[in-house]
């Protein structure tokens, strides 16, 4: 169904319709390519909604041992709010105790940027990327903190530049203390 609506959708002329609406001159060269521009970054920052999810490589541990938690801190990734189509820049901390096999780092990386490459809302993304990670990474337990800024707040609406808004969700039994600085912060 979403596939036969998707087929029939004409996204660039949607873009121009919202040009001529906001009293843009479409004959002019500046904006000549601009839909077809818009609709490439929108499908780039919307990936995960039509791409797998990346594939993730497990170590053997060689070692007498039960591993953790695996603290990931500081993933930079980026998303759109699902109630303005704008960007929110996050910084995603992640940690995990790994069941049989130790899960490669890069891939947990690329899955985090995976996750986040659709409209969210960033509470109920928090919840279902620890549920995420728990499956993909094959956990005993997974704990995550999400710090977002919402373009949709800092450039409009409440126009607030400094907020940040931070959200945790916890599968199974692990006690960490997870930090993650805020995202366009330098240090
Ligand atoms: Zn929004």
């Amino acid at each position: 169904m979403i596939t036969e609506k998707r087929a029939k959708a004409r996204p660039e002329k949607g873009v121009e319709d919202l040009l001529l609406h906001l009293g843009e001159d479409l004959s002019r060269p500046g904006v000549a390519n601009t839909p077809r521009r818009f609709v490439k970054a929108m499908e780039e920052l919307t990936r995960g909604l039509r791409e797998p999810p990346p594939e993730v490589v497990f170590f053997p541990l060689e070692y007498e041992a039960q591993v953790g938690p695996v603290v990931i801190e500081n993933i930079g990734a980026v998303s759109v709010c699902e109630h303005h189509l704008l960007p929110i820049l996050l910084r995603v901390s992640v940690a995990y105790i790994p069941g049989d096999g130790v899960p490669g780092l890069s891939k947990v990386i690329k899955l985090v940027k995976w996750a986040a490459a659709r409209p969210i809302m960033q509470e109920r993304f928090t919840e279902w990327l620890a549920d995420l990670l728990m499956e993909r990474l094959r956990a005993r337990a997974v704990k995550v903190r999400v710090c977002g800024v919402h373009m949709c707040s800092f450039i409009r609406g409440a126009r607030d530049e400094h907020h940040n808004m931070v959200t945790e969700a916890r599968r199974g039994d692990i006690d960490v203390r997870l930090s993650c600085r805020r995202p366009l912060s330098c240090r």
